[in-house]
């Protein structure tokens, strides 16, 4: 599933095509993604100004001049192309590759600038959803979500107060969109590498008895921003090449020091990167380097 960082490369890459231009007509081909397509979604957003295109954790959120928010996500295997006709380009920075089949284009948004904003998603987990912008804030999606990793909000003493009491992993409360919203997999296996702590240790252990952060808190904080920061700069510069423009993951897939490593040598000591099985899902790191 798309991260933070190719979500934010995506909502980058789609910004000016959708940015200050209107929907001019919107094609539904198949309302059946993740949760239907409601009844009324093109009669809703026909004929509305796209005032500014942000971004959730995960969730793209365009900002419609009719009062509703469109809240989009890709799920598995979504994708978005942006651009005119033959010159659409489909941003994004994606280590799992993206459909090439134009079989999966259900969503296709024709802008009042000439672009055109298709999105395909061959194994339907993707979502659109519209909600009126007054009830944002009680949305089921968007409620629980923890903090953005990148925000001055997140810092020590909150990771440390939202692990507070847990006896669960470091890997699986960072996977956690509760505690920290946008990482999976790749980055949680990458920010644990560069703070050199174990996936498995227990997540209590980053701050005191009185909930108060410890040395562990900050590097984990530290590392999340670092590795999230140079994905999101890697899948810039991946937008800028256009023989990158069929969505694959520019230069950061090699920068990768344990995900998807198993076996390899490590690249901060002379071990080897290990796999284990974490609640039904691969982690990757360096039993020697993290502790
Ligand atoms: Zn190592």
């Amino acid at each position: 599933m798309p991260e933070l960082p190719e979500v934010e490369t995506v909502r980058r890459g789609l910004a000016p095509a959708m940015e200050g231009a209107s929907i001019k007509k919107v094609e539904v081909r198949d309302r059946r993604l993740r949760w239907p397509i409601v009844k009324d979604f093109e009669k809703r957003i026909t004929g509305s100004k796209v005032e500014g295109l942000g971004r959730r954790a995960k969730y793209l959120l365009a900002d419609l001049s009719s009062g509703d928010v469109l809240i989009m996500h890709l799920g598995m295997s979504g994708s978005f192309r942006a651009g005119k006709d033959a010159k659409a380009t489909k941003p994004g920075v994606y280590y799992h590759e993206r459909s090439k089949s134009t079989a999966h284009d259900y969503v296709v948004f024709h802008m009042s600038n000439g672009a055109t904003v298709t999105f395909n998603d061959p194994r339907r987990f993707g979502s659109m959803k519209l909600v009126p912008r007054a009830k944002l804030d009680a949305e089921p999606l968007l409620r629980n979500l923890g903090p953005e990793p990148l925000g001055n909000e997140f810092d020590a003493a909150m990771l440390a107060k939202a692990c507070a009491g847990k006896k669960t992993s470091l890997k699986a409360a960072l996977s956690d969109q509760r505690v920290v919203a946008g990482l999976g997999n790749i980055y949680v296996c990458e920010a644990l590498f560069r703070a050199r702590q174990s996936p498995k240790r227990r997540v209590s252990t980053i701050a005191d008895r009185n909930g108060k952060p410890n040395a562990r808190a900050q590097a984990l904080v530290d590392a999340i921003k670092a590795v999230l920061n140079d994905a999101i700069k890697a899948g810039g510069s991946s937008l800028r090449d256009h023989r990158r423009a069929d969505g694959s993951l520019g230069d950061f897939q090699h920068n990768f020091q344990v995900y998807d490593r198993e076996g390899e040598p490590c690249l901060g000591c002379k071990g080897k990167v290990k796999r284990i099985v974490q609640n039904g899902r691969s982690t990757f790191y360096c039993p020697s380097c993290q502790k």
